[in-house]
């Protein structure tokens, strides 16, 4: 395992002031007027072959994947703390979450198309398995392969939302981000027509119905969940279906259909689908309270990951964790029992103690040797 130091940060863009970059407020003092700290994460670095149940269990332990690359942030030495965080239908819709606003966009985006309608629908499932299918708009699974029209749709993401120059998007940096995978021998093959044909079957009365959706339901590996709008490739979902739970991997949409708000209706189908796969959780990567790119993940509840092998819970919802002020603010915050936050008392450091391993050799290589890194 390596340990990997950058210090260009993805999220800030090292905007953030010294103050508030770093973890704790032990830490912020003792580190007053020295530098930024660095961009900090762990790197299992090129993972050749590996199970879904194993991807799996390193999700739940604070891991993700960028094709078949591994890595895990490490939270004490990042200027922007990434928490796991995952949902579900329940934790969405049965916290308050499928909000006026949610369902007003909801019903924007299927009024614009000719799709069968719900009459005064008021259930994000019944909506989603009455409106998702007609011709206007439906969606096709495929596997991650690369081709040439998914290309050029990401290039123009890229490009236009994401403000990349052109020479920096290619081909080999696509596939290597979103079609190449570590589950080859896992996965084996998949009957991709039956599971479109049984996809796009599916309805409210007959969703429930586990023989009817055999190769659906036992669908599990990278996917591409391509959306297509009035006959034209729209939007990819790259998701991993795994064991217990769906992963959103990346989301790419057209930049002409941006007033059709495709990043809330794509987590939206996701919960969903989460729940018509019969799957516990569906993982959203990771939430940053203080950085407004990151913060939409709250939106739809659920839980985050705690930083303990103590006997503090694993997760912690989201409701309980946004209670805590630190945590809101972007600091480290570890959750006991009762939800209250001790993370200082864990991981902050003496700040009259001459730590050497706190000292700056090169600025702004902060931190040269970690000695703890929350697990
Ligand atoms: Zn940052």
């Amino acid at each position: 395992m390596d340990y990997v130091k950058s210090t260009n940060c993805g999220y800030c863009h090292g905007k953030k002031r010294e103050a508030q970059s770093w973890a704790l407020e032990s830490i912020s003092k003792k580190m007053e007027g020295k530098g930024y700290s660095n961009n900090c994460s762990l790197s299992n670095g090129i993972v050749d072959e590996m199970s879904l149940k194993e991807y799996e269990d390193q999700i739940k332990d604070g891991w993700r994947r960028s094709g078949t690359y591994m890595y895990k942030p490490d939270l004490l030495r990042s200027c922007c703390r990434q928490y796991t965080i995952r949902t579900n239908y329940d934790m969405f819709v049965n916290n308050g979450h499928f909000t006026h606003n949610t369902r007003k966009t909801l019903r924007k985006f299927y009024n614009k198309f000719n799709n069968p309608s719900c009459g005064n629908s008021k259930s994000l499932l019944e909506t989603y398995l009455t409106r998702d299918r007609g011709d206007d708009f439906y969606t096709v699974l495929l596997p991650n392969t690369f081709s040439m029209d998914k290309y050029e749709l990401y290039k123009k993401y890229q490009i236009h939302v994401h403000n990349d120059e052109e020479d920096d998007v290619n081909e080999e940096g696509f596939w290597r981000f979103l079609c190449d995978d570590p589950f080859k021998e896992d996965v084996g093959p998949i009957d991709w027509l039956s599971i479109n044909r049984e996809w796009s079957s599916i309805s409210l009365d007959n969703y429930k119905d586990d023989d009817k959706f055999e190769n659906l339901k036992k669908l599990r590996g990278p996917i591409h969940e391509c959306y297509i709008i009035n006959g034209e490739l729209a939007a990819i979902s790259v998701l991993d279906i795994l064991p217990d739970g769906i992963s959103s991997v990346y989301f790419i949409w057209d930049p002409k259909h941006a007033n059709l708000g495709l990043g809330t209706i794509s987590a939206l189908r996701e919960i969903v689908m989460t729940q018509i796969l019969n799957k516990s959780y569906y993982y959203l990567g990771f939430f940053i309270p203080d950085c407004s790119k990151m913060v939409y993940k709250g939106k739809y509840g659920g839980e985050i990951r705690n930083f303990t092998k103590m006997k503090t819970p694993k997760w912690v919802s989201l409701e309980t964790a946004m209670k805590c002020e630190s945590f809101k603010e972007g600091r480290f915050a570890v959750f006991d029992n009762e939800g209250k936050d001790v993370a200082e008392d864990m991981y902050g450091v003496d700040i009259k103690d001459n730590d050497k391993s706190l000292v700056i050799v090169n600025k702004p290589c902060l931190f040269p040797k970690p000695r703890v890194v929350p697990c």
